[in-house]
């Protein structure tokens, strides 16, 4: 099973609605390859309903609508002739809280998407993809000698690890995390972050936050959504983290990575 490369991911003019709610408008993101983006702004600004219209979890909710295209290295993951198993494995995702299923052991845990995503592994291909997954995860140690345990028995923070080796089994090229830390106490927020780093280049990153500094010691280049009472949430300013939390250029910018918000 080869690994794959990561990829570019581009969002274009996306618009979003439920119902007659429009909750973005025209959103556009290049999050490049390898890199860190980092989604920060106030809450019900959209950064959730962004991510998932990434990976097309967007379309499962019953009243929700978009314009606009996604594109993975080119092609529109929305495009009919595009199979959404495809962005699923691909495009992988992580959650606020930690979703292990908590009967099934760490092993099975860690390779569930294995079928999820219609792919077949041998016994070896598999021991070898929850080794590395759990490794790539920072958990490998914590866990090596409790595999068949269930995934349910472990902390906040490991569970939260084993998600991220789900997603990281089927080799995804994209990886979204929606405030993967923010029920994490320090030491696991720091193994995430860990995690995070050694990714770096090998997987696109698209991390929700709401922790500034985590936000500038992780990621390579910035979003800041905003939204009010009659205005759908958009991009204020988006560009290197380093020089948008140093220099922003907005006003508005300032007053939230400086906590004047
Ligand atoms: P954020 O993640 O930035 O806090 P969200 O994307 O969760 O923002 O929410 C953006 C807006 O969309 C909010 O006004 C929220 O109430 C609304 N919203 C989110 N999910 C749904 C849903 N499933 N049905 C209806 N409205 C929703
Ligand atoms: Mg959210």
């Amino acid at each position: 099973m080869p690994r794959e490369q990561a990829a570019e991911l581009q969002a274009n003019q996306i618009s979003a609605w439920f119902g007659e709610h429009k909750v973005l408008d025209r959103v556009s993101l290049t999050m490049h390859a390898g890199q860190v983006t980092a989604l920060i702004g106030p809450s019900g600004c959209g950064k959730s309903t962004f991510l998932r219209i990434l990976n097309r979890m967007h379309e499962m909710i019953p009243s929700a609508s978009l314009a606009g295209e996604v594109v993975l290295d080119g092609a529109d993951i929305y495009h009919p002739g595009q199979r959404i198993t495809a962005a699923r494995r691909n495009i992988g995702m992580v959650f606020q809280k930690a979703n292990p299923f908590p009967a099934m052991s760490i092993y099975d845990n860690a390779i569930a998407g294995l079928k999820l995503c219609g792919i077949k592994a041998s016994r070896a291909q598999k021991d070898f993809l929850v080794e590395d997954s759990l490794r790539k995860a920072s958990l490998w140690d914590e866990v090596k000698d409790r595999l068949q345990q269930p995934g349910g028995g472990l902390s906040g923070g490991q569970q939260q690890r084993l998600c991220i080796a789900r997603s990281l089994a089927v080799s995804p090229r994209v990886l979204l995390m929606d405030e993967p830390c923010s029920a994490l106490d320090p030491t696991s927020t720091r193994r995430v972050e860990e995690t995070i780093e050694s990714l770096r280049g090998q997987v696109t990153i698209v991390i929700v936050t709401h922790n500034m500094q985590q936000a500038a010691r992780v990621s390579d280049t910035c979003a800041f959504f905003l939204a009010s009472q009659n205005t759908p949430g958009a991009i204020v300013e988006h560009g290197d983290t380093h020089a948008m939390f140093n220099n922003p250029q907005d006003q508005r910018t300032s007053d939230y990575v400086n906590g004047r918000f």
